[in-house]
């Protein structure tokens, strides 16, 4: 199973979820704030792994 990186929208934490081929995101839930359907990830969000505050929603999304 390939492990997919997301970020949550509302604040901004990265993380990797291990998913099933054709299992969508639906039910996904943000494991820091619960947020539902975080946003996958390509390579963006892997970047900035050591420092992801800011790192996925412009630095405006943590407050
Ligand atoms: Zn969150």
């Amino acid at each position: 199973m390939p492990i997919y990186q997301y970020c949550c929208q509302a604040c901004g934490h990265s993380f990797e979820v291990l998913q099933r081929l054709g299992e969508g995101a639906e039910q996904l839930r943000c494991p820091q704030c619960g947020a539902p359907e975080p946003v996958k990830q390509v390579a963006a969000c892997a970047v900035g792994k050591s420092q992801s505050l800011g790192g996925c929603t412009g630095g405006s999304g943590f407050s």
